[in-house]
């Protein structure tokens, strides 16, 4: 009820919309499953959306490219259905190798991620997170971009095992680290599910990225339906909570 008062004075211009609803961490007792898109998938992302509804789970998406009308319209559909929605940069280009590219951090957010967040703000669409791209990032850029976001994705540099994630931990981490899924990160779906277990059976938290959802055989860095079904009726059996970055809490 407060949260439909507050949407209803966001929607009349009274209040900003300013990201999702946390999760309290005290109740959470068999862990919490995150699971993350980037590029520009927004057909598959789209398409797997009732499956997401189905498990009342949501997930975290981030875009790159340009965010034209169109694009914005996906975003806020994906916002509206519960899902975090972030950016992943202008031209897919992360800070570290982007310092090759621009002089300085400052040049490098004013080409590659202030664009994208004034097409957003243009077409109302919230931004609190970023997944770096190819999960390359730097404790300098953690600390510069860590005043325009509130959490970044990263990848397995930052998680380098399997292993799930203390809620205690969660609210002081900038950076979530995830586990690629798809063949070219050699995704056993058995070794999946026994993590996904896992981190349930000890209340952790586990965080995994890929890219697109198709139907049948998914490309080498993307998912297909029946493992993301698998992962979330898993979850679902273990009593894990499935939310998107938003939700998690972050106290700095
Ligand atoms: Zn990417």
């Amino acid at each position: 009820m407060k949260k439909l008062f507050f949407a209803m004075l966001a929607m009349i211009g009274a209040i900003p919309l300013f990201g999702a609803e946390k999760i309290d961490l005290s109740k959470v007792e068999h862990g919490i499953l995150v699971l993350t898109f980037d590029d520009r998938n927004f057909a598959g992302w789209e398409m797997a959306m009732p499956l997401f509804a189905k498990y009342n789970a949501h997930a975290s998406f981030f875009v790159t490219g340009e965010i034209d009308k169109e694009s914005a319209a996906k975003m806020k559909k994906l916002q509206e259905a519960g899902h975090t929605v972030g950016l992943h940069t202008k031209s897919h280009c992360d800070p570290v190798t982007g310092l090759k590219k621009y002089p300085d951090l400052e040049t490098y957010f004013k080409k590659e991620i202030a664009p994208q967040l004034k097409q957003c703000k243009k077409y109302g669409v919230n931004i609190c997170t970023l997944a770096y791209p190819e999960n390359r990032h730097s404790p300098e850029s953690d600390a510069f971009l860590g005043a325009t976001f509130e959490r970044f994705r990263a990848g397995t540099k930052d998680k380098p095992n399997d292993a799930g994630i203390a809620l205690s931990e969660v609210p002081q981490l900038a950076v979530i680290g995830g586990r690629g899924l798809g063949s070219y990160y050699k995704t056993d779906p058995a070794v999946v599910e026994k993590s996904i277990r896992d981190a349930a059976a000890k209340n952790q938290m586990i965080a995994y990225y890929s890219h697109d959802i198709q139907k049948g055989q998914a490309n080498a860095i993307s998912i297909n339906v029946e493992l993301l079904e698998m992962m979330l009726k898993t979850a679902r059996e273990c009593g894990m909570i499935v939310v998107g970055f938003e939700e998690l809490p972050r106290t700095r």
